[in-house]
């Protein structure tokens, strides 16, 4: 018997009425009648749904199925030494040699480097988290078409952005035929569905040229992160940066701390969404990127594509990274290991 489709109101029923949606956008891409909004980070109908079931199908928090996304991009499922940290090619601890990108960037500066020679390679644009005007450290999403714009967005920012949305402007407005993204893991899933999944869309597959994942283990809720600063005294016009590292939550103006708390104490912001997380490296990026694992002030790299081996390799070449092996990553025991580990049994407790 034919499996019944399911359409827009089950979307609402089955991901952002169990607290599930993480607000990436996917469905408002890969809607053909444009008929999706997102509105306080939720799907929101603003018109006639034809009843395609387009948004469910490509939804990162609906019957995803890892294997299949496997094959889809590697044309094989992972190994025993893959199954924390998805399939990969080589592995590195990376850093820019570019004073002003390391300036602005979190780590080692090597998302905005490769973001860079992207554009300085032919393409069109980058998709990054940029900041909403009048809403402050409110992430937006970006369509950066110059270096300038890539180094100025530089930086994580420990809020959701609906990264699809500028990727459907890109695409579908724009018509930009060679966009890099970056994203979270939860992003690169629904980026990985709408390009490479069953039910994919030639236009996404064909324009989107490289998907650069994030490490990350939990976005904070907007206006609950907002309300805990204020009420600590911080200045939030004042802040330069946020920081996870060594079990604490920093917030910096300048070289200052302005704010610093165990983890523990900040848990209670994260997104309940977060909680049934279970990618803790981006599993379905070309290349992914983080700070555990290597030495402060380098990133980890985690090549898995061949476009993503040629996106590193170019950066490398250019001079703008410089990069190290890491030896031991196929052992399974690293940091990376243990926190994707840690990840996936949390996800399964909820
Ligand atoms: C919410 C979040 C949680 C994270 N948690 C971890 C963690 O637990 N462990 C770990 O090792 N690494 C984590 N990271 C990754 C880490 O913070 C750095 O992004 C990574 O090490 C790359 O550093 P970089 O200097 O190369 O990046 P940069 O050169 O500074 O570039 C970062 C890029 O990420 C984009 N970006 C920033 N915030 C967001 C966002 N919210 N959504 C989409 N894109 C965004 C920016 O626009 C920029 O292009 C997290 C990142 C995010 C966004
Ligand atoms: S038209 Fe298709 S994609 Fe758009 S809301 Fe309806 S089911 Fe979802
Ligand atoms: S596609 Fe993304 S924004 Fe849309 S319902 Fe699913 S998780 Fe939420
Ligand atoms: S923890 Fe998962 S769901 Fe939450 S922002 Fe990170 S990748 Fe997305």
């Amino acid at each position: 018997m034919a499996q019944e489709k399911k359409i827009f109101g089950d979307l609402v029923k089955d991901v952002a009425d169990r607290n599930l949606c993480v607000s990436c956008g996917t469905c408002v891409a890969v809607c053909p009648v444009n008929v999706i909004e997102l509105e306080e980070g939720l799907p929101r109908l603003v018109g006639d749904c034809i009843e395609c079931g387009l948004c469910y199908a490509n939804c990162p928090r609906t019957n995803f199925s890892v294997d299949e996304m496997d094959e889809a991009i590697h044309g094989r499922t992972r190994k025993e030494s893959e199954q924390l940290t998805g399939i990969y090619s080589a592995v590195y601890a990376a850093r820019t040699r570019r004073e002003d990108i390391r300036e602005k960037a979190q780590d080692g500066g090597v998302v905005t480097s490769l973001l860079s020679q992207f554009i300085e390679d032919g393409g069109d644009a980058v998709i990054v988290a940029g900041l909403e005007e009048d809403k402050i450290w409110a992430p937006s999403p970006l369509i950066a078409k110059d270096k300038e714009n890539v180094i100025e967005s530089a930086g994580t920012k420990y809020t959701s952005s609906p990264t699809l949305v500028g990727v459907k402007k890109a695409v579908k407005e724009e018509k930009l035929g060679n966009i890099a993204v970056v994203g979270t893991a939860c992003q690169m899933r629904g980026l990985s569905r709408l390009t490479q999944g069953k039910s994919r869309n030639k236009r996404f597959t064909d324009s989107v040229g490289l998907r650069v994942g994030l490490f990350c283990m939990e976005t904070f809720n907007y206006g609950d992160f907002m309300d805990y600063l204020e009420s600590n005294g911080v200045d939030l016009g004042k802040v330069t940066k946020f920081e996870i590292k060594s079990g604490r939550f920093y917030a910096y103006e300048g070289d200052e701390v302005a704010h610093r708390a165990r983890l523990k104490k900040v848990k209670a912001l994260v997104r309940p969404c977060c909680h049934r997380c279970d990618d803790f490296t981006s599993e379905f990026a070309d290349v992914s990127v983080g700070n555990v694992g290597s030495p402060g002030g380098w990133s980890t790299v985690i090549v898995r594509t061949e476009r993503g081996e040629k996106a590193i390799m170019s950066a490398a070449e250019s001079g703008l990274i410089e990069l190290a092996p890491i030896d031991d990553f196929d052992v399974g025991e690293t940091l990376v290991h243990r926190l994707a580990k840690m990840k996936k049994d949390n996800a399964l407790d909820k």
